[in-house]
């Protein structure tokens, strides 16, 4: 487990850093595009450790609504975030979140927990109040980390050795959407529709890429890799091919 304590703020210009930064791959897209389940299988095959950024603001809009903070709340926003950094154990291998001894996985990805984190995500100082932790898991990986989120490239590591962008149709991305959901259900339970889901997935679309604060975008020297008519194993072949030739990986 690796207990994330306060970062260097920076990558660049920490003269005191004795050991060789690790390698950042930033990567960025919006939801469904297939960024979690592609990202995993890369850093497997090339070494390098995955931190999924979605996932911490998942558990943080988890969070604040089983303990009714008020998402609208700057104040109340401010608390969380060190509850949250107080109470927070990340399995690395594994990505696992423990707050509190609790294993949050698998209770993260359900639409209605994206929408909360959707909607605390758009909080500025929230943001700025995370940066260090975001940063602090990346930089104290052995070797290379990758980081996936929306504005991973732009704000977070905008020095970052290589950027992705990885898109994916809405038709595309709502279908992978529904898949994941069968998979995980129980024979009982009901499911939303395609149609559903892809009204679902527009609206955080629209939340992510319209806000103020580190909207969604291509960062200018980000490169687009478009899943659309990509499988999951033919994705990660090519993503893993373009890593190892930019940067120059065995
Ligand atoms: O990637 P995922 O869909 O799991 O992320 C959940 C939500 O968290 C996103 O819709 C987005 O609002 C927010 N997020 C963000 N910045 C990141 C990662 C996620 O705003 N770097």
């Amino acid at each position: 487990m690796l207990l994330p304590s306060s970062a260097k703020e920076s990558r660049k210009g920490d003269l005191s850093m004795t050991t060789k930064p690790a390698v950042i791959v930033a990567v960025d897209g919006p939801a469904g595009s297939g960024k979690s389940s592609i990202c995993r299988e890369v850093c497997k095959q090339i070494g390098f450790v995955y931190v999924n950024t979605g996932a911490i603001y998942r558990a943080l809009g988890l969070i604040a609504k089983r303990m009714n903070f008020d998402l609208d709340d700057d104040q109340q926003l401010g608390n969380l975030v060190t509850i949250f950094n107080q109470g927070l154990e990340w399995d690395a291998k594994t990505g696992s979140l423990y707050f509190e001894g609790e294993n949050l996985s698998p209770h993260l990805y359900d639409e209605q927990v994206g929408l909360f984190a959707s909607k605390i995500a758009k909080n500025p100082k929230l943001r700025t109040l995370l940066l260090p932790l975001l940063r602090n898991l990346a930089e104290s990986a052995p070797g290379g980390a990758m980081l996936d989120g929306r504005d991973i490239g732009t704000v977070v590591f905008p020095n970052a050795d290589l950027k992705i962008f990885m898109t994916a149709s809405l038709e595309q991305r709502a279908k992978r959407r529904l898949l994941q959901l069968q998979d995980k259900a129980s024979p009982s339970e009901t499911l939303p529709s395609h149609q559903q889901i892809m009204a679902e997935i527009e609206k955080r679309d629209a939340q992510d890429k319209y806000r103020g604060t580190a909207p969604l975008k291509k960062s200018p020297d980000a490169i687009e890799f478009d899943t659309s008519d990509l499988g999951i194993e033919e994705s990660i072949a090519t993503m893993t091919k373009m890593i190892k030739s930019k940067l120059n990986l065995a």
